[in-house]
């Protein structure tokens, strides 16, 4: 089969032929449907940040850790699942610590490789999951669902995080809207009523977030901050949304935070807060996230069923992978770009 794997890090990873894989005990063997495009693998391949330092990663490796597919054959073990049928991968955790009983297999405390960060990825015609990272869909195409499973999971995660502080009448901000961002704003706009005010650098992008609903966008630069302090008087800021994670974003979400709001910085930007008690208004928290729970995606991939949310797709084949990447890379992809393995 065809594979997109990384061979050394810091380097281009390459299309290859490679043996297909086969399902281990509890294990699935799916056919990749699609697979979306995330900056944490040009993390992966740049930086080595993907990944915890701990897990000891083996290469070559195929990445794309944002999977749909149809499953192709059971490993020993394995019930309740039918061949053929349209299936999402999500994280699996160990399914034993108090946070996974909790549901939150997304903060499982020994939460180990990843199908895409450190176990073979979807940027390949057939992946192998442990059977408790296989979603069943009903509806959704697998290249209509996998950008769901990083990008609009990681999105709808944030928004769960503050939905109690949206009530009618108060407003949210998000910061960038790009393949996370854009989801969050229809996320929002599907399970609440606040005032979604969205802030990115791209004119695109902010096209893009008022089609998916949102009720004020403005091009980042220093009078934003004015700006939607200018427009929330008397609606106050609850939550603000980061995808960015930059110093300036961070900064940002600091100056327009309402006394007892709540900041979830999800972008990996690099940025940083020093904490005082005078650094944040009073009562105001910050909090960052790593993706979501297999709960919350069963709610999603629910919500983009009924027609509530869709992600914006650009689809490319796997023999264009290379370039897509580029695009990535300049940031020049608009919503998600989702990889499909037999587009021609
Ligand atoms: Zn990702
Ligand atoms: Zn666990």
């Amino acid at each position: 089969m065809k594979s997109y794997q990384l061979f050394n890090w810091q380097t281009r990873p390459r299309l290859v032929d490679v043996p297909q894989p086969t399902a281990g005990p509890n294990q699935v063997l799916v056919k990749v449907g699609g697979n979306g495009l995330c900056h944490s693998d040009l993390h992966a391949v740049d930086d080595l940040t993907c990944c915890p330092p701990h897990l000891d990663i083996e290469l070559p490796l195929a990445l794309g850790h944002e999977i749909a597919g149809w499953v192709e054959a059971l490993g020993p073990g394995v019930q309740g699942l039918d061949i053929g049928q349209p299936c999402a991968i999500t994280i699996a955790g160990c399914g034993q610590c108090v946070l996974c009983a909790q549901g939150w297999n997304n903060y499982c405390r020994s939460r180990g490789k990843q199908v895409g960060m450190g176990l073979g990825g979807g940027l390949s015609e057939y992946v192998v999951a442990p059977v408790s990272a296989i979603v069943p869909l009903r509806s959704l195409a697998p290249w209509q669902a996998a950008p769901l499973t990083d990008a609009g999971l990681s999105s709808y995660h944030a928004v769960k995080r503050v939905l109690p502080l949206l009530t009618p009448g108060s407003s949210v901000v998000v910061i960038g809207v790009g393949g996370l961002g854009h989801l969050a704003v229809a996320a929002l706009k599907a399970i609440c009523a606040a005032r979604v005010i969205v802030t990115d650098q791209r004119p695109q992008a902010l096209e893009l977030a008022i089609s998916m609903g949102a009720d004020l966008a403005m091009l980042s630069g220093d009078t934003v901050a004015q700006q939607i302090i200018d427009a929330t008087a008397g609606a106050d800021v609850q939550a603000v949304l980061d995808f960015v994670g930059m110093n300036s974003s961070i900064q940002l979400a600091r100056q327009v935070i309402r006394p007892l709001g709540h900041i979830v910085v999800v972008g990996r930007g690099g940025g940083s807060i020093d904490f005082s008690p005078h650094g944040l208004p009073h009562g105001a928290c910050i909090s960052s996230t790593f993706g979501g729970s297999k709960l919350e995606l069963m709610e999603l991939l629910a919500l983009a069923e009924g027609g509530g949310i869709a992600c914006h797709v650009e689809r490319h084949p796997l023999s264009q992978v290379d370039a897509v990447f580029d695009k990535l890379r300049r940031n020049e992809i608009l919503g998600r770009a989702v990889i499909v393995p037999d587009d021609h």
